[in-house]
C-alpha cells in the first residue's frame, strides 16, 4: 500500500488534534508515516501510532524552534525524498499552509488547501473544498507530482486505529535559507482556559448586537457551559470588545466546528468566509431578515439577551 506523508502539529510532544484527523483522512488514501520535528518529536509517537501511523519519522534540531518555518521545509521535503509518498498531508494552520505550499513548489507539484474531507480516486486522492461561503462544494485532484494537501480542523473525526508507529530518525541537512529568518521573541497568550478557537468542537461568537465588551460575558457563559471556544465578529473586534485573536472570517481565523452558535452576528460574506464549512450552525438574531439565516441548520429569532442566557441555563442544568 502506498504510503502518505503526514506532517505532525505538536507542542512539546503532544500531538494537536488536527493531526490525528488527518491520520483517519491518511489512511483512507495510503498509509500514514508521520513527520514529527523540534523538541519532543519522539515523543509523539505512541499517540500516533494509536491513531494509526505506521512509521514516525523524527529529527530534533535549534533550527526548528530558532527559525521560522523554512527548516521544517528542509525536513519535509527529505522525508519526501527518504519516502516518495502518495501524497502529503499538512494541516491547515497559517504555518501548515506555508509550509505545504513551499513543499509543492520545490518538489513541482500541485497543492490543494483547506480541504474538508478526501477520498481516494482512480487517479489520486480527491479533495472536498468549500466556496462562495458554502454555497458551492468543490472536489479537485492534484493532476501535477504528488498530492500535497491541507486539511482544516474538523474536517473528520478522530479514530483509533492501532498501528506499529515505529520510531526512525530523520537526517535532514539545512540549505541557506533555513536561517533567514531568526525568532526574536515568543510571547505566550494568557491562557482562559478555553480550546484553541482554530480546534474547538463548538464555537459561540458574538457580534455587534452583543453591544459591549462587557456583555462578552453572557457569551462566554454559554461558551463555557458548552466547553467551546469564542469568537467575534470584526464588528465586535473593531469596536474593542474582544480580542482579534478571536475574529472568525476572512482577515481573521477560519473554524470549521461540528456547531458554530452566531450571536448578534448579521452574516456578512466576509464572516461567513470564516465559518461556512462549520457541520452545524445556529443563529441566534432578533432580526428575521438577517443574511445569516439563509445559512443555518436551526436559526432563533429573538433577542440574545433573553435567549442566550436561556440556553446556557438550560445546558446547566443537564
Ligand atoms: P452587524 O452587521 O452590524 O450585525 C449585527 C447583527 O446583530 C444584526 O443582524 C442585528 O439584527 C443583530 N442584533 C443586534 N442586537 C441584537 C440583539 N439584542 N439580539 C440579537 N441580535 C441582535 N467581518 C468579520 O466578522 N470577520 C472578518 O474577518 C471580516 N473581514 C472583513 C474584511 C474586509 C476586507 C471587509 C471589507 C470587511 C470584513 N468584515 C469582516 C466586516 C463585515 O463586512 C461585517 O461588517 C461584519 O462581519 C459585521 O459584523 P456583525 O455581524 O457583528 O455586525
Amino acid at each position: 500500500m502506498a504510503e502518505v506523508l503526514v506532517y505532525v502539529d505538536h507542542v512539546d510532544g503532544a500531538v494537536r488534534k488536527p493531526t490525528l484527523e488527518l491520520l483517519t483522512l491518511a489512511r483512507r488514501i495510503g498509509e500514514p508515516v508521520a513527520v514529527a520535528l523540534g523538541a519532543g518529536a519522539e515523543a509523539t509517537a505512541p499517540a500516533l501510532a494509536e491513531h494509526g501511523a505506521v512509521k514516525v519519522l523524527t529529527a530534533d534540531a535549534p533550527e526548528f524552534a530558532d527559525y521560522l518555518v523554512v527548516p521544517k521545509v528542509d525536513a519535509l521535503q527529505a522525508a519526501y525524498e527518504a519516502v516518495s509518498p502518495a501524497a502529503v498531508l499538512v494541516p491547515s494552520s497559517a504555518e501548515g499552509k506555508e509550509i505545504a505550499a513551499r513543499l509543492a513548489v520545490r518538489i513541482g507539484s500541485g497543492i490543494i488547501t483547506d480541504a474538508v474531507d478526501l477520498e481516494a480516486g482512480d487517479e489520486g486522492p480527491v479533495a472536498t473544498q468549500s466556496a462562495f461561503a458554502a454555497s458551492f462544494t468543490t472536489k479537485s485532484r492534484v493532476s501535477k507530482g504528488t498530492p500535497v494537501i491541507t486539511v482544516k480542523p474538523n474536517s473528520a473525526a478522530v479514530e483509533a486505529a492501532p498501528a506499529a508507529g515505529t520510531v526512525e530518525a530523520l537526517s535532514v541537512s539545512f540549505g541557506e535559507l533555513a536561517t533567514g529568518t531568526k525568532v526574536v521573541a515568543r510571547t505566550p497568550r494568557e491562557s482562559t482556559g478555553r480550546p484553541e478557537l482554530t480546534e474547538a468542537a463548538i464555537v459561540v461568537s458574538g457580534g455587534r448586537g452583543v453591544n459591549g465588551a462587557e456583555n462578552f460575558s453572557i457569551i462566554e457563559a454559554l461558551a463555557d457551559s458548552l466547553g467551546a471556544a469564542v469568537g467575534a465578529s470584526r464588528a465586535a473586534v473593531d469596536a474593542g470588545w474582544y480580542p482579534h485573536s478571536n475574529q472568525v472570517g476572512q482577515t481573521g481565523k477560519s473554524v470549521s466546528p461540528q456547531l458554530y452558535i452566531a450571536s448578534g452576528i448579521s452574516g456578512a460574506i466576509q464572516h461567513r468566509a470564516g465559518m461556512q464549512t462549520s457541520k452545524t450552525i445556529v443563529a441566534i438574531n432578533k432580526d428575521a431578515e438577517a443574511p445569516i439565516f439563509e445559512l443555518v441548520d436551526y436559526g432563533i429569532v429573538g433577542d440574545l439577551f433573553d435567549v442566550v442566557p436561556q440556553l446556557t441555563q438550560e445546558i446547566q442544568s443537564r
